[in-house]
């Protein structure tokens, strides 16, 4: 993607957004204003959206950016403490595919890491974790990228599971005013939820093997299995339902 022009428009004072000349932050017609350090000053505070190219948004409440297209955000080293930063590189870490981090463009620096997050249906209050009558929490992760260059972090929004994440969502993941991230057990409780994590995805996999066992073997073209039960006539295969009989 084009790099975009840092300079100011005469008319409006917003950004410019054109393209930017190759080798330069400005478009061609903003060169004059390539030696002006508050413009500069300016443009570093300028971020792009490391997934789809769009201009984040600042959220002057919250400190942080955020991406009104894909929704993911952005909390720039200057928004959040060192030390949750340093918390988060101690977490198990996946395989990054060149990911550039949104606040100094560097990529050979950007790890990601499995942040564990727990929250719970019967209603989420803003001082912690009240938890409703025969309500149940769930257990779930998200992939954070973590800059070893600048200390930022990206927080992709997270589609799967009832919630998305994101946005106001990030008090889930690192707790009200950082009260969970901040808190002396989250590195240990990252341990627990992450073994809930897994025993409920495991737990979910046996129900799906079971009910996968009683219905039809024959799988259509776009690998989905039928879901008829299997044919109980004694001249039938059995693996499969009546209209699935191997021919
Ligand atoms: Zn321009
Ligand atoms: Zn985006
Ligand atoms: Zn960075
Ligand atoms: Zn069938």
């Amino acid at each position: 993607m084009a790099k975009k022009c840092i300079g100011v428009r005469e008319d409006t004072g917003a950004q410019c957004n054109r393209s930017a000349s190759s080798g330069s932050d400005f478009c061609y017609r903003h060169q004059s204003q390539e030696g002006d350090t508050t413009i500069l000053h300016r443009g570093a505070d300028v971020y792009h959206c490391p997934q789809d190219g769009a201009e984040l948004l600042y959220v002057p409440k919250k400190g942080y950016h955020r991406c009104k297209s894909c929704k993911g955000v952005l909390l720039s080293a200057k928004a959040i403490d060192p030390k949750y930063a340093e918390k988060i590189s101690q977490l198990n870490e996946i395989e990054s595919h060149q990911e550039v981090c949104p606040s100094c463009a560097e990529e050979a620096n950007l790890s990601i890491h499995e942040v564990e997050w727990t929250w719970d249906d019967g209603g989420y209050g803003p001082f912690g974790n009240k938890y409703g009558i025969g309500s149940k929490a769930h257990y779930e992760m998200a992939n954070v990228w973590l800059c070893n260059n600048c200390g930022s972090l990206w927080v992709p929004a997270q589609r799967s599971g009832p919630r998305r994440l994101g946005g106001r969502n990030l008090d889930l993941l690192f707790g009200w005013r950082w009260g969970l991230i901040g808190h002396s057990m989250w590195l240990d409780n990252q341990v627990k939820w992450r073994e809930k994590r897994l025993e409920g995805e495991a737990a979910k996999e046996r129900k799906l093997a079971k009910r996968r066992a009683k219905s039809c073997n024959h799988m259509d073209t776009s690998g989905a299995q039928c879901a008829a039960p299997k044919s109980q006539k004694s001249t039938h295969d059995q693996d499969y339902c009546y209209k699935h009989q191997p021919k």
